[in-house]
């Protein structure tokens, strides 16, 4: 199973991501969270990304094409793999179709998780990880349990402002890669709006138990 998670930031892409891969067996391949390691880990591509990532913008299209067409190629990916965050923009969609054709593989289904824009900085501004599990939390929708209340954290770019960057980066730049995959009758919109198991049994019936896109 070849798949792509799309959506607004705060749809729901990286929660879902963490309970799919385990029905299907796949690895989560999160450009966000790549660059958030390669920030944290102090490499060069970690350093260009800061700068973007801080502020809400795309990091570039060639520092990521890069890092994510690498790891598709790595042998956990032979059978499959679920990309989170990853095509953002136009030119990475035609990249990914690139290495795919090159690699004789093809995607076998984009999931799109459908969130209003109003519901959306309600969920970023309350969102906070735990860094010793890495579960995610809501302050209102998903409270942590009290005992490592203390130790969650935001992310830098989950504030109000970076939120709307993220959302106006989005619409310009994300949402045209949709008609692109709904052309090729790879697209399954999920109405993201829900409890996180409602919407896990959602994508789960347009998936298949197999695996197998309807
Ligand atoms: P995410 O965790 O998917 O919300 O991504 C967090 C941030 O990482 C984004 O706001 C961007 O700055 C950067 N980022 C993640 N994936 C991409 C991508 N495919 N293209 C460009 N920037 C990305």
């Amino acid at each position: 199973m070849r798949m792509i998670l799309i959506g607004p930031p705060g749809a729901g892409k990286g929660t879902q991501a963490a309970n799919l891969v385990n029905t299907y067996a796949i690895p989560h391949i999160s450009s966000g969270d790549m660059l958030r390691g390669a920030v944290k880990a102090g490499t060069e591509l970690g350093k260009t990304a800061d700068r973007y990532m801080k502020a809400g913008d795309l990091v570039p299209d060639e520092v990521v094409i890069g890092m994510i067409i690498e790891r598709i190629a790595a042998p956990d990916c032979s059978k499959g793999f679920m990309l989170d965050g990853f095509p953002r923009t136009q030119p990475q969609a035609a990249a990914l179709d690139t290495a795919l054709k090159a690699a004789n593989v093809e995607l076998d289904a984009v999931v799109l998780l459908e969130v209003p824009d109003e519901l959306i900085v309600d969920r970023i501004t309350g969102r906070r990880s735990d860094p010793e599990t890495g579960t995610i939390y809501h302050l209102k929708f998903k409270p942590p349990p009290a005992e490592i209340a203390d130790r969650l954290v935001q992310r830098k770019d989950d504030t109000a402002a970076a939120c709307e960057a993220r959302l106006d980066k989005y619409h310009r730049d994300t949402a045209p890669v949709i008609p692109y995959y709904a052309e090729r009758g790879l697209l399954r919109r999920v109405d993201g709006v829900g409890s996180p198991d409602e919407v896990l049994l959602r994508i789960s019936a347009v998936l298949g138990p197999q695996g197998q896109a309807s």
